[in-house]
C-alpha cells in the first residue's frame, strides 16, 4: 500500500537511536480508552502500519479487503456454468454460520447438531481474543458454540454432488483463524 518502503517507521528509528520506542502510539491511546495494559505493544514497522490492526489504516484496509474479496469472489462466481459442480453461494451481511444452517444446501451437507459438535473440539482450542473476554466470563460454557455460530465467512462454495462446503476465506494477516479450515476438513470427511 502507499506508505510502504518510503516512509521511517518507529521500528526503524528506534534502531538507529532517533527514537526511544518502537510502540505505536495508536494502539496505545486505543488500549487507554478500553482501560487495558500497554505493554507489549506492536512496534510501528510497515506491516504493522499497512494492517488493520493499525487505526490509522484499519478502515482503509479492511475497505480493500471487501472489495477487493468482492470482485474475486464475483468472478469466480460468474465462470460457474449452470452444470458446473461448485455453487458459489450468496452471501449477505446477515450471513453466519448460523443463518447459513438454516438453509436446506447447508443442511444436507450435514446436521446443525453434528456441525456444532465438530466445531466445538475446534473452538475450545482457538484463544479467546482480548476482546472478547468479558463475554467469554459471562458464560463460559456457551461461549464457544455462541463463536462459532457468530463467525461470518467470506465465502462458501458448494460441491453439490459430493455435498461437501468449501469455506472460501480472504485473508490478510490479522485475521487468519486456522479453525475454519479443520472444521471444513472435519465436515468434508
Ligand atoms: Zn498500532
Amino acid at each position: 500500500m502507499a506508505m510502504t518502503g518510503n516512509t521511517p517507521t518507529a521500528s526503524f528509528l528506534t534502531k538507529i537511536g532517533k527514537m526511544q520506542s518502537a510502540g505505536c502510539r495508536l494502539c496505545r491511546i486505543a488500549r487507554e480508552a478500553r482501560g487495558e495494559s500497554t505493554d507489549g505493544l506492536a512496534a510501528v514497522t510497515h506491516g504493522h502500519i499497512n494492517s488493520a490492526g493499525w487505526k490509522g489504516m484499519e478502515t482503509t484496509v479492511t475497505a480493500a479487503h471487501h472489495s477487493i474479496w468482492r470482485r474475486l469472489y464475483d468472478s469466480m462466481h460468474a465462470t460457474q456454468k449452470p452444470k458446473r459442480k461448485l455453487k458459489f453461494v450468496t452471501l449477505d451481511k446477515e450471513s453466519n454460520m448460523s443463518t447459513l444452517w438454516r438453509r436446506e444446501e447447508f443442511l444436507r451437507i450435514c446436521s446443525k447438531e453434528d456441525l456444532a459438535e465438530k466445531a466445538q473440539d475446534i473452538e475450545v482450542t482457538i484463544p479467546v481474543k482480548k476482546c472478547q473476554e468479558a463475554r467469554y466470563n459471562l458464560d463460559p460454557e456457551s461461549f464457544f458454540g455462541n463463536r462459532f455460530w457468530g463467525r461470518r465467512l467470506d465465502g462458501v462454495a458448494i460441491h453439490k454432488a459430493l455435498q461437501i462446503g468449501y469455506i472460501l476465506e480472504f485473508q490478510r494477516s490479522t485475521d487468519r483463524d486456522e479453525g475454519f479450515l479443520e472444521v471444513k476438513k472435519a465436515e468434508a470427511n
